[in-house]
């Protein structure tokens, strides 16, 4: 048995470097979400800054989210995704992104189809043909140990979206990588080490409470407003006070260190 555990460098995130935003910004700019309001937590803050300054900023989100109350009556599934829908462009109009740079790949919420999946493929290609049509310059993943599966689906499967693109004459994107469910001591795996990640946090102070303002626009992530199903999904007060930080963790591995 390996003995030797790693740290996480989310145990002490005060310790992390801190850059401001005019550090990152490039345009356009891609966030990619597994479920309708990762974008948000993880990456609100960018996404808020990046937008002030003038940068193009598109979301994609992959999955429906329509598993977080899979037992509502008031609230059944087609009802559900147009909710998260409406709640992710009313967030995300909240932080400057219009719902015309807001796509939805309307996956199946926890079926986020991984490599090893035969619907991966055609993920992959449409993934593709989306990265071909905005070009971003920069692009934010879940982190690709994320403990939930489908946040490291949808790292694969833009990662073999890229793979396919030909970057022999423009430059290929910085992809930084943010975690979700690796803040959860519960969950969290003893893969985020600084040996081979490179970590650093985003001053998003400025906007915290734009963020905060956007958060609470997932109602029916946050609040109990579908309150008919036991075994429904709701963000703990716990898990939001790592979102409530006057900055944002990012994750790139040391191999595309800038
Ligand atoms: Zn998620």
């Amino acid at each position: 048995m390996n003995s030797v555990q790693k740290n996480s460098v989310l145990e002490n995130p005060d310790r992390l470097p801190l850059h401001s935003v005019e550090a990152i910004a490039k345009s356009p700019v891609l966030v990619v979400a597994p479920h309708p309001d990762d974008e948000c937590l993880g990456c609100g803050g960018a996404i808020a800054l990046l937008s002030s300054l003038g940068c193009r900023v598109y979301i994609l989100v992959i999955s429906d989210g329509a598993m977080s109350h899979p037992n509502s009556q008031k609230y059944p599934a087609a009802k559900l995704r147009s909710l998260r829908i409406q709640e992710t462009q009313s967030a995300m109009a909240t932080l400057g992104v219009e719902a015309s740079q807001v796509s939805f790949l309307g996956l199946p919420d926890s079926a986020v189809p991984m490599s090893t999946n035969p619907s991966f493929g055609a993920a992959v290609s449409a993934c593709q043909k989306y990265l071909e049509a905005i070009a971003p310059q920069i692009i934010f993943l879940p982190w690709r140990q994320d403990p939930h599966a489908d946040h490291r689906a949808t790292w694969q499967m833009i990662q073999a979206a890229l793979a396919l693109q030909d970057f022999s004459t423009v430059a290929a994107p910085r992809v930084i990588e943010y975690p979700i469910w690796d803040w959860d001591t519960t969950q969290r795996g003893n893969q985020v080490n600084s040996e081979v990640t490179k970590a650093w946090r985003l001053d998003i102070h400025s906007v915290l409470e734009l963020k905060q303002k956007a958060i609470a626009l997932y109602r029916s992530q946050v609040t109990n407003l579908i309150d008919d199903d036991p075994q429904g999904f709701r963000l703990s007060a716990d898990m939001l006070t790592h979102f409530a930080q006057p900055w944002e963790v990012f994750l790139e591995e040391s191999a595309l260190e800038k």
